[in-house]
């Protein structure tokens, strides 16, 4: 049953998990129908059936996932050259190669004891495997502004004006993200700021502000669903953040969930204060991440998609999009939409099967 829905999902467009799908080869096929030649071509009869049959009820059950996701329309599928990748090495073992590289050591930025800390390296952890011209930070969780400054300060930053925006990143992401633009211009199209300077570089206290424009609306609602109590309302609200995130995160196992749209984890709508990659400024949002040739264009230039349903979030990697599986990312087509994730099983409940 499990080989039906993963022959079954591509075809309806569902989420499907490119690298742990086996190829659609003749052999997949007979492990599907083993023995004869004559239940091979009866499986390929029972697909036809499927798509004809069984899709348009399907296509039912992946809308409402995908508008979990977003309430943008099902796009075709904008297909880069990644069909044929390898199996993407195992995240963390990519993650100590190039901290090794850049002569840091995962405790030291990460402590293992530290369960919030490993959950954001495993959502956001893609640019601690970014191209050694850019820094990632020093820390998985900034805990104040001073300490931002100071990264944001020796990591670099470069300004562009992008209408009446001044975009702030370090200056490889920002250099890849003229050249990107530039070759959008040329085909008529542009990749501009989405929400203006935020788009881009962010310090503590944005990130701040904008984790309680999620918290603060979550409490009031499940308050009024009676899920939470008064007292325990009033508790989250004055926990110092690292406890908040850390039960937050907790409660979203439960199913109280804390993104805009009350669906999803919180993780997947803001980043946790002191996390962001924006605050890495490795991060920028596009107004137009809807166009697929924009999002190829992004790609070209080492701007991926690397946070789960935070649909007009690029991030800088600097890498190519054929070397990514064997720098630990694995990827996940969502909607027509190709994230690069941390190559971690078990981090996104309802994504891994
Ligand atoms: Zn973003």
């Amino acid at each position: 049953m499990a080989a039906f829905f993963v022959l079954l999902a591509p075809l309806c467009g569902m989420p499907v998990d490119r690298q742990n799908r086996p190829p659609l080869s003749s052999s997949t096929l007979l492990e599907v129908a083993p023995g004869t030649l004559s239940c091979f071509a009866a499986s390929m009869y029972l697909r036809s059936l499927i798509l004809i049959v069984v899709c348009p009820i399907f296509a039912s059950g992946a809308i409402s996932v995908t508008e979990k996701m977003s309430t943008q329309p099902i796009t075709s599928n904008p297909r880069r050259e990644t069909d044929d990748l390898k199996e993407p090495t195992p995240f963390y073992e990519a993650l100590a190669k190039a901290l090794k590289k850049r002569k840091i050591k995962l405790d030291a930025i990460c402590p293992p004891t530290d369960p919030v800390a490993r959950r954001i390296l495993e959502e956001y952890g893609a640019i601690y495997v970014a191209d050694k011209k850019v820094t990632p930070p020093p820390v998985c969780i900034f805990t104040n502004e001073e300490q931002v400054t100071k990264f944001q300060e020796a990591a670099g930053v470069a300004s562009e004006l992008i209408g009446f925006d001044e975009i702030e990143l370090q200056p490889e992401a920002l250099k890849k993200l003229k050249k990107a633009r530039e070759e959008a211009q040329k085909e008529g199209l542009d990749i501009t700021p989405r929400d203006g300077a935020e788009a881009a570089r962010r310090n503590y206290e944005d990130s701040v502000r904008l984790w309680n424009s999620r918290f603060e609306p979550a409490l009031d609602y499940w308050l009024s669903q009676s899920r939470l109590t008064a007292e325990q309302v009033a508790r989250l609200r004055t926990l110092p953040l690292s406890q908040q995130i850390a039960e937050v995160l907790e409660l979203e196992k439960t199913g109280i969930y804390f993104s805009k749209d009350l669906s999803k984890s919180i993780l997947y709508s803001i980043a946790a204060p002191g996390t962001s990659q924006h605050i890495a400024m490795l991060a920028f949002d596009v107004n137009e991440f809807e166009n697929p040739r924009v999002r190829e264009i992004m790609a070209k230039h080492g701007w991926f998609q690397t946070v789960l349903s935070d649909l007009p979030h690029f991030t800088f990697l600097g890498l190519k999009e054929k070397d990514l599986p064997k720098h630990g990312l694995r990827n996940l087509e969502i909607n027509g939409q190709v994230f690069w994730i941390p190559n971690v099983q078990g981090v996104h409940p309802g994504l891994d099967k």
